[in-house]
């Protein structure tokens, strides 16, 4: 990622803290079906959903089915199960390479099919429902109290995945999109785990990853930057140009290369899961004439210093602040610009 985010702690969390005890104490412990064994307030907010009357599909029945499901397994399978509820939920670790493999609907089919479509429903229903339902509002905060809270504690509010587009924050009335970072329909057990649910712009979200695993890419596992954590060493971004003549440049012949100190595989990741390269080629092949024109332009002012001089203090300027205006692939164009010869 350009910039890492900074997590938060809200109410709405509890929601999840409610799923992970029902999968570990409950599902995952098998014995009879007892709404009690349930967190008390679970409970409550699961009766008091389960009394609205357009409500057509009811929670509390839902969750014994499914405790029947797990019922139905062999110990070592719902102990399996468990184990995978907290890797699925270590996303952190995940990206580190440095957990067992996380659990995707596919291996619970491979001994629960009726499970695996039964999971997969009710997760994605927690995340499209329950969290938007005007009672967990009531108690908890929803989505947009969530995202709102969230970009308030933000002090970089650019797309984290791209840094190019500016995200909405807590003073626009609309909110923003959360990309579920392992997505939702590969994975089960976290659709409802903020510290994987990442605002990132809608090109970076809905264009260019869609439903990308960044844990796999042809069936060989990888790592990936974990949007909450920074990287070891900022990205190095690398621009080659086919010459001075940049108006006549077509995107096609600027060369782009990401690397990293230590963390290759996750720069890799990064710009696989995005189409960094498309997106920065592109976006670089729009600005950078108008990044290399601006500083000729001011150079040429009465009584200005040297293109070169102006160039020097123009960078260090944009160093300064790598994550304003896209300066971190600025610097790097402006540098090649320089390389080439365009201001001389
Ligand atoms: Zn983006």
């Amino acid at each position: 990622m350009i910039h890492a985010l900074t997590p938060i702690a809200h109410k709405l969390d509890k929601v999840h803290e409610f799923i992970s005890h029902l999968m570990s104490q409950v599902w995952c412990a098998g014995g009879p079906w007892d709404e009690s064994r349930l967190y008390s307030d679970f409970v409550g907010l699961v009766k008091a959903l389960d009394a609205e009357p357009n409500r057509t599909k009811k929670v509390m029945p839902r969750l014994k089915h499914l405790h029947d499901l797990f019922s139905a397994l062999s110990e070592p399978q719902r102990r399996w199960l468990r184990i995978k509820f907290y890797v699925n939920n270590n996303v952190p670790d995940l990206c580190c390479g440095n957990l067992l493999s996380p659990a995707r609907y596919s291996d619970i089919e491979k001994s629960s099919p009726d499970l695996a479509k039964e999971l997969h429903s009710f997760f994605d229903d927690l995340y499209s429902d329950l969290l938007v339902s005007a009672l967990v509002k009531r108690t908890y905060g929803c989505r947009r109290d969530h995202y709102k809270a969230f970009m308030g504690a933000q002090s970089v509010k650019t797309c984290p995945a791209c840094g190019m587009r500016d995200l909405l924050t807590e003073d626009n009335t609309p909110v923003g999109a959360y990309d579920h970072f392992l997505p939702k329909g590969i994975y089960p057990f976290n659709s409802i785990n903020f510290k994987q649910l990442v605002p990132i712009c809608d090109i970076c979200n809905g264009k260019y990853k869609t439903t990308k695993d960044p844990l796999y890419r042809d069936s060989a596992s990888r790592k990936a930057f974990h949007p909450f954590v920074a990287p070891t060493v900022a990205i190095g971004i690398q621009v080659g140009l086919p010459g001075p003549l940049i108006d006549e440049a077509k995107a096609e012949e600027i060369e782009l290369k990401f690397t990293s100190g230590n963390q290759q595989d996750e720069v890799d990741t990064w710009a696989w899961l995005y189409g960094i390269e498309e997106q920065y080629r592109s976006f670089a092949n729009e600005n950078g004439k108008h990044w290399a024109k601006q500083i000729i332009n001011f150079s040429n002012r009465p009584g200005q210093k040297s293109t070169r001089e102006c160039y020097e203090d123009h960078i260090a300027t944009y160093k300064d602040q790598p994550l304003r205006d896209q300066h971190f692939l600025r610097v790097p164009f402006l540098e090649e610009c320089e390389r080439v010869g365009v201001f001389n």
